[in-house]
């Protein structure tokens, strides 16, 4: 089981000595106890428990375990939070994970990497002197590129020949089967004859967040169909992952917590040109949650910069439906609207839309003048906003149109929105454009979709005991892996305060950020995250066979015994403080125990609602 560099960092790390170097921690019976690092206090509320090598804060909630303490403390994502600690903890990352790749297939990646290098160098150079390049050059002083931005980029000129490209590396010891591998050529099915890919195109490098070429986008220089034409996929260049110029955009991106996604190489070009250097362009998918993966940690804030002309106003919307299609491009399932509002929530960031002026994209409008683009940042307009205005407005004046629309078009949308604050502002909106009273869209919103949905209330009824089940978050977990279409509407029910593992966490947020198709949730996870997923649902075969009875509705009722597990030990935790807060008669701590204590009541209403034989009223234990 491949697991292996994870498991080695968390077992020479320890949890008290990680955050020990920071905080100072005093022991209290089994676990120690300090100043919160994530929010301001002055009595101790935040709790390490080395021996589930987690922690939690009574005061702000915060909980979770190495992994999430690095990401949180140092703003980090998992991948450089997990060098970091492979770092302090002496485990050599890289090479361990060299070991266990597969160093042929490693190999095959460099040489493809190589090969995009050497024809990025070639079409540049194609570009910058021959006499054939002349077009093109004139096309991009026009259009007002500067030269040492084109070259910063690598842009190029693919010559309008069949075989410029093919000659030049053939006289290069390359093969012909080498250059339809990395994408280069065109091999035909019938007779094998192959030619340049890229012919009388001016060429963009994509190169990924490390910097390194893996294809080209190529843009047509007149009319020819298409007028971006992509590396066809190879095993380094998967349209899905890969976001163009987010090499160049990562610090940026990073310092100033946002990332502005236009359509074009050339409107992302010309946005870093003059100096707008947080800016990436879409591969033509819009959005996926795989590509936001590498980033989704250092922003805020994601802006989609569309194309806004007469086409373009649909081009917007389209682009939001590809980036909806690409949650579940693989399976062609119907995907709803609430699902993009559902990524905006796991995504952590809000989603923005900027509408340009009627006719302008992002290239002409930066170029008309650049103190234009900060403005249209600022009058961008949240993703809910821009979905309900666009899909209510011009709705028929009949009621069954209207109440239509709200239960098809804005249910969905409004259902996904977790904030009750942000809620009510969007069911205000709703009933605006629709015409209805506040009081009517917010119960369409409790009623829910008008199609059955699977009965979700989370059973009151006794928590079955199963042997697989020891580890409760594990087990959960797993479940939602095996039933990953089911856990779609049971993740909204988990508090992400009760994971604490920083592994079931990633899964849930990959899982959440899909249409339940499990390979796509796993191809946007770390390797290590994903190696792991899948060691834990081919247990969950082996066990399957043992418990067959095991099935998603077990989920809700996963879900609610988790939640119960934390509240016991939370629980257990704030008794035992106040024990000894009351023999050492201090009453400050003896007040805020019971404040602690009121908080845990007011937590464990939202997942037992009804008074349970399973728990102590706590309320009464405390007097
Ligand atoms: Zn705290």
């Amino acid at each position: 089981m491949p697991a292996g560099t994870l498991e080695t960092v968390k077992e020479r790390t320890d949890v008290v000595d990680l955050i020990g170097a920071k905080v100072q921690l005093r022991q209290t019976g089994r676990s120690f106890k300090g100043l919160c690092p994530f929010h301001t206090e002055k009595t101790p509320s935040f709790v390490v428990y080395p021996e589930s090598q987690s922690y939690h804060c009574f005061g702000c909630g915060k909980t979770g375990d190495i992994f999430t303490y690095i990401m949180d403390t140092e703003n980090l994502d998992f991948r450089d939070a997990l060098k970091l600690l492979a770092d302090r903890a002496g485990v050599q990352l890289e090479s361990q994970m060299q070991q266990r790749r597969d160093p042929e297939r490693d190999r095959e990646r460099e040489g493809l990497v190589d090969l995009n290098e050497r024809a990025a160098a070639f079409f540049s150079n194609v570009l910058w002197t021959s006499p054939s390049a002349s077009e093109a050059r004139a096309v991009l002083e026009r259009r007002g590129v500067d030269r040492r931005t084109a070259e910063r980029f690598g842009i190029g000129y693919a010559p309008d020949s069949f075989d410029a490209l093919k000659g030049h590396f053939l006289s290069r010891d390359v093969t012909e089967a080498e250059l339809v591998a990395a994408g280069l050529l065109t091999r035909r099915e019938e007779d094998g004859r192959t030619w340049d890919r890229f012919r009388n195109r001016i060429t963009f490098p994509i190169r990924n967040r490390e910097g390194k070429a893996v294809g080209f986008g190529a843009r047509a220089m007149g009319d020819a169909n298409p007028k971006y034409l992509n590396t066809a996929e190879t095993p380094i260049f998967n349209k899905r992952s890969l976001l163009y110029a987010l090499d160049k955009a990562y610090d940026a991106v990073r310092r100033l917590r946002s990332i502005v996604i236009v359509e074009g190489y050339m409107d992302a070009f010309a946005a870093h040109q003059f100096g707008f250097e947080n800016v990436v362009a879409s591969m033509g998918t819009a959005l996926t949650p795989t590509q936001v993966s590498s980033i989704r940690r250092y922003v805020d804030r994601v802006y989609l910069a569309l194309d806004s002309d007469a086409a373009g106003q649909l081009a917007t919307l389209r682009g939001i439906d590809s980036m909806r299609e690409s949650f579940a491009d693989d399976e062609r399932v119907e995907v709803l609207p609430g699902n993009l509002v559902r990524f905006e929530r796991t995504l952590g960031a809000e989603i923005r839309v900027v509408l340009l002026p009627h006719g302008k994209d992002p290239d002409d409008y930066i170029r008309a003048d650049p103190a234009n683009w900060p403005a249209a940042l600022d009058s961008s307009i949240p993703l809910v906003e821009y979905f309900l205005t666009h899909s209510l407005s011009g709705i028929d004046d009949s009621p069954t149109a209207r109440a239509r629309a709200l239960q098809d078009d804005a249910v969905p949308i409004l259902r996904e929105i977790g904030d009750p604050v942000v809620l009510s502002h969007y069911i205000a909106m709703t009933a605006r454009l629709l015409r209805f009273r506040d009081t009517e869209v917010h119960a369409a919103v409790l009623r829910g979709p008008s199609r059955r949905r699977e009965n979700r209330s989370p059973a009151s009824a006794a928590v079955s005991e199963r042997p697989s089940a020891h580890d409760p978050e594990r087990y959960l977990v797993t479940l939602l892996l095996r039933y990953p279409l089911a856990a779609l509407d049971q993740i909204a029910g988990i508090d992400r305060e009760d994971v604490l593992d920083t592994r079931h966490r990633l899964i849930i947020e990959g899982l959440a950020s899909t249409s339940g198709e499990i390979e796509i949730a796993l191809a946007g996870l770390d390797e290590e995250i994903a190696a792991y997923a899948r060691s834990l649902l081919s247990e969950s075969e082996l066990r399957g066979t043992t418990f067959p009875l095991a099935t998603s509705r077990e989920i809700p009722v996963a879900i609610q015994r988790l939640a119960q597990t934390r509240y016991e030990s939370r629980l257990r935790h704030v008794q035992s403080e106040l024990q000894a807060a009351q023999q050492a008669g201090d009453v400050a701590a003896v007040t805020e125990n019971i404040q602690r204590m009121n908080l845990l009541a007011e937590r464990k209403q939202s997942f037992a609602p009804r008074e349970s034989p399973y728990f102590r009223d706590i309320r009464s234990a405390v007097n």
